[in-house]
């Protein structure tokens, strides 16, 4: 056991941006906390890991956010380590590269005329179809191909989307696209791709964002840094695997450590692990109904391949979208590319991501196997490197990257969100604590929020935070 101490006030589980947002607000108020983490480093899926002088993130993770609170909490943390860093994006498609957001120019000449046409046929098409009747929106294709028009679809949505949920687009909420697409990039790209504005610029994308200097990972670091320095604990390879409740109430929780299993008492809760897991890990056990929903709660898996590079760049770019079907890699980012510090002089580095589910083809590929691969597919798909450019690789398992907005979701999700409702001393924040696709900036005000719940100075519902259609980035670009 880590610590002598057997009851806490307050108990957070994760120290991920969430749960340690929450347990800094707490030590800031002089509240007696102590942090939970499973595993050996802070910052969760947002945590960057350090190898041979190389700083890789889980995916390259900007930070962005139009909440002023989170915005001054972001630089109360981090201070003079954040820069701003230039985005400059691709998608790859049928062998040739569109920027991203698409320019007209390069989109027509990069789709070829007889495309595009095709494209501004169909885009008018749907849009005079609108005027007369409204179709029934259910799906992510369904809302994009209304919006948009079909050929679009298939052409810039479709195949990438797959990718990345590893299900038919028929098959994705349509909600999905109403908060990730709606009023943002995308949107405004396409449209303006197909029908420049007069002053030719794309008025709601962010060309730049924040970031610190030494990668994702040093949000949690600082708020680990300052949850101790108030006198509060962040307990490492510390597993909760069960959490104990009498009459509406979290009484302890039962913790697996490399020290032995113990208890520890507590009088409030916040969670932060995969609320599938919060739910199936209560004692007494959730009743069999909500259980069963939990189970039907799926998440996509993500692999990131991270590749050591003995030349000073490999790319110009902070992002680059792989949609074509026949390459398994999704994502490429260039760590350099967001942060020189992220690489040794000289030298850099590229993350790869595969998205995939736990037990599939690619996420059961050896290492070396999927290091092979990956190397191969940059060297004669791509040219980005050769093999003998190769300093070192190492691959990285992230299970549950990605909560499943698949159709039907919501009444399960609900059922169980009621039913964590139920305990008076129980907050549950984060991405897959809520189980909502939740960026940083949305994680770190739900653990805001539920730190204000525990101190009893409000009674704020998490669930207010990132509602569908909120997400867009007008504000950074007014900055
Ligand atoms: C590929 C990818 C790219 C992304 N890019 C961006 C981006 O550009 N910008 C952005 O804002 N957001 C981005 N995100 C989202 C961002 O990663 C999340 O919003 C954020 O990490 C969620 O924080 P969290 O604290 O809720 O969860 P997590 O980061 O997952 O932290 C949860 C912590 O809880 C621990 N834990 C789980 N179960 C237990 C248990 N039983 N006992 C003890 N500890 C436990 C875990 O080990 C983990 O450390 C991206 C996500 C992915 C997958």
């Amino acid at each position: 056991m880590t610590s002598s101490r057997t009851t806490t006030d307050a108990c957070v589980i994760g120290a991920g941006p969430a749960g340690l947002s929450a347990a800094y607000v707490l030590s800031q108020n002089h509240k007696d906390a102590v942090v939970l983490e499973m595993s050996d480093q802070v910052g969760g899926i947002s945590r960057t890991i350090v190898r041979e002088g190389f700083r890789f993130d889980i995916g390259g993770h900007r930070f962005f956010t139009k909440d002023d609170e989170v915005d001054r909490f972001f630089q109360e943390i981090l201070g003079d380590e954040i820069i701003w860093v230039n985005r400059t994006s691709k998608i790859y498609y049928q062998g040739k590269y569109f920027d991203y957001p698409l320019k007209p120019a390069n989109a027509l000449f990069g789709m070829g005329v007889g495309t595009t046409a095709r494209c501004m046929f169909d885009y008018f098409a749907v849009k005079a179809r609108g005027l007369v009747s409204k179709p029934e929106i259910v799906s992510f294709q369904d809302w994009v191909s209304n919006e948009f028009g079909n050929r679009l679809f298939e052409l810039f949505f479709k195949d990438y989307t797959e990718k990345v949920w590893g299900i038919g687009c028929d098959r994705i909420c349509a909600e999905w696209a109403a908060q990730r697409i709606k009023g943002m990039s995308l949107s405004v790209a396409v449209r303006d791709a197909i029908r420049p504005q007069k002053d030719g610029k794309v008025a709601t994308l962010i060309d730049k964002f924040m970031y610190p200097r030494l990668g994702i990972g040093r949000i949690s670091e600082r708020l680990r840094d300052e949850v101790e320095s108030g006198g509060n604990e962040v307990r490492m390879h510390s597993r909760v695997a069960a959490v104990n409740h009498e009459d509406g109430h979290v009484t302890s929780v039962e913790i697996e450590s490399p020290e032995g299993d113990y208890s520890l008492e507590v009088n409030s809760l916040c969670s932060s692990m995969p609320l599938t897991e919060l739910v199936l890990a209560m004692r007494p056990e959730a009743p069999a109904d909500v259980q069963a929903a939990a189970r039907s709660l799926r998440y996509r898996d993500l692999i990131t391949v991270n590749i050591m590079v003995d030349k000073p760049r490999v790319t110009d770019d902070t992002w680059l979208y792989f949609h074509d079907p026949t390459l398994k890699l999704g994502r490429i980012h260039e760590p350099r590319n967001w942060s020189p510090e992220m690489a040794p002089e000289g030298q850099s580095s590229l993350v790869v991501e595969y998205f995939c589910f736990e037990g599939d083809e690619v996420w059961n590929m050896e290492d070396k196997d999927l290091i092979e691969l990956t190397v191969r597919d940059l060297d004669l798909r791509l040219g980005f490197l050769k093999p003998d450019e190769v300093i070192d690789a190492f691959v990285v398992r992230t299970r549950k990257a990605y909560p499943t907005y698949e159709i039907g979701y919501e009444q399960p999700l609900q059922k169980v969100k009621d039913y964590v409702a139920g305990f008076a001393n129980l907050e549950i924040v984060g991405r897959y604590g809520t189980y909502k696709y939740n960026n940083m900036d949305h994680s770190m005000k739900t653990g805001l929020m539920a730190a204000r719940n525990i101190l009893g100075e409000s009674r704020n519902n998490v669930f207010d935070v990132n509602r569908a259609g909120e997400y867009h980035e007008e504000k950074v670009l007014k900055r």
